[in-house]
């Protein structure tokens, strides 16, 4: 199928009764173009990570690594490649951006303003996703509904316009305790920060514990007010979003 044959409520009602991996291996039979999966390592990744490996499927799956990350985030990494003997790819950030905007600005210039917050996220997240995503007719993601209210208003699958790819994020309408029980059952490596506290995990430097009854992404960029997400996610349109 090529991008423009793939209308997004089609697309809906086909996979919305499916399982996980019913559903990627489906993806895999839909689309010949190149499907690349990003994942964070986070709780819902791994479970996707899983399906993937564990289905053989021909679906690149690919890490950003922003030089930020928690050491328990590099050991889920370790222990994934480990645990099913395949390549995770792992994109950095441009090192002369990188080493410019830290001269410049300083380490800690993300908590002096939003600006400087977005830019770090620019050069740590969204330029390297970007180079990631170069090429793919599909982007994977682990986005849930019930992380955030602005996830709350996602499909199954979305178009993005400033990346011109089909997004499919298969765990849309997920449990917390569906994704536990996959874990059980197929004995995958989780980070450890998920049991201390922390169900959503990004950068050390912007990611905090949560109290009972907050948001999942509260503890993301709590400083800041009104923000849980880093852009990576805002060349989503989603017309249909009732539909889904
Ligand atoms: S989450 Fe924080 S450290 Fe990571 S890229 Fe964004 S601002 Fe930089």
């Amino acid at each position: 199928m090529t991008l423009n044959t793939a209308p997004l409520q089609t697309l809906r009602a086909d996979f919305h009764d499916l399982t996980l991996d019913e559903a990627l291996v489906a993806l895999r039979q839909r689309f010949d173009g190149r499907i690349a999966f990003s994942t964070s390592l986070g709780l819902e990744d791994q479970v996707i990570t899983d399906a993937i490996f564990r289905n053989g499927l021909d679906i690149d799956v690919f890490t950003l690594d922003t030089g930020r990350n928690f050491k328990e985030t590099y050991d889920t990494l370790d222990a994934t490649r480990k645990k099913y003997g395949q390549a995770i790819k792992t994109y950095y950030p441009q090192t002369l951006a990188i080493e410019h905007y830290v001269t410049i600005k300083g380490i800690n210039a993300i908590y002096e303003s939003v600006e400087n917050r977005k830019e770090c996220c620019t050069i740590r997240k969204i330029e390297p996703l970007n180079r990631a995503l170069q090429g793919a007719q599909v982007w994977i993601t682990g986005l849930r509904a019930a992380q955030s209210s602005f996830r709350a208003d996602m499909g199954l699958f979305e178009r993005d316009e400033q990346r011109d790819l089909v997004k499919f994020n298969p765990l849309l309408n997920a449990t917390s305790e569906q994704l536990w029980g996959y874990v059980r059952k197929y004995d995958i490596p989780y980070n450890q920060l998920h049991g201390q506290g922390f169900p959503s995990i990004g950068c050390a430097p912007c990611t905090r514990a949560i109290a009972q009854g907050e948001d999942e992404r509260a503890g993301r960029w709590w400083w800041e007010s009104h923000n849980q997400e880093c852009g990576l996610h805002d060349g989503t349109r989603n017309p249909l979003k009732k539909a889904a």
